[in-house]
């Protein structure tokens, strides 16, 4: 089984609460705020207008794209025990962007591991990355600035290491403590087609599953492959 690293789990992993960032990885609470869900409406309706119309709205910097993709989910394979996995706003070649609502500046965003690792994403999903552009809109204060932050190689590397080391400081804690057993594996049963583990999965709206632990996801066919076994809500 291996690691599903997130920049937003491996962040709170790094600032310290634990029990935060292990609800949040196997999703045992929902974190949510008005602030949140505001943020997430400007997103939806930033990722349909860029879509329809090959350019961002003014709050975000009305910037022209050539060839925009809004919303992109990866998921890559950093090694045999981790996955990494994220959003990357838009992308369009060779820049990454980043959408941020609410009081922060762009700046706090720019000085943060986020814009590397969204670059390590990218990168290993073979999305070629020369910078990633932060783009803020203070929705109260009506007000927008924006930040460049250029993805070297030296970068690349420090954030694959940043990511790298997060995770297994917490693949390790999860593993000692029998977190896995706990929140991840279905207990007491086995996969009525082929005998293997079962375990939980989440739909996009958080509601949870159960699937077979050989149903495993090629990242070079996008396919999910190995025993179908699922079994749905009722
Ligand atoms: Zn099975």
């Amino acid at each position: 089984m291996k690691f599903r690293a997130s920049y937003s789990v491996l962040s709170t992993w790094a600032s310290g609460d634990w029990e935060r960032a292990i609800k949040q990885y196997f999703k045992l609470e929902t974190f949510t705020s008005p602030a949140m869900e505001e943020g997430k409406r400007f997103h939806k309706l930033w990722a349909d207008q860029i879509t329809e119309f090959k350019e961002s709205p003014t709050e975000i910097g009305a910037i022209k794209f050539i060839n925009p993709i809004a919303e992109i989910k990866k998921t890559v394979s950093i090694n045999d025990w981790l996955d990494l996995v994220g959003v990357i706003d838009c992308y369009d070649k060779p820049i990454i962007y980043e959408w941020k609502t609410g009081k922060s500046s762009s700046e706090s965003y720019a000085s943060s591991p986020q814009a590397g690792v969204y670059g390590v994403l990218a990168t290993l999903a073979g999305l070629y990355v020369e910078k990633a552009e932060i783009h803020h809109y203070d929705q109260y204060l009506k007000k927008s600035d924006f930040s460049i932050v250029w993805v070297t190689d030296e970068m690349l590397k420090n954030s694959l290491n940043w990511v790298e080391t997060l995770a297994s400081e917490m693949h390790n804690y999860l593993n000692e403590n029998k977190l896995y057993d706990k929140y991840y594996y279905v207990e007491g049963r086995a996969c009525p087609t082929c005998k293997s583990r079962l375990v939980y999965g989440h739909k996009k709206d958080g509601e949870q599953f159960i699937k077979c632990e050989a149903n495993i996801y090629n990242f070079d066919t996008q396919k999910a492959e190995g025993c179908p076994f699922v079994e749905w809500p009722k």
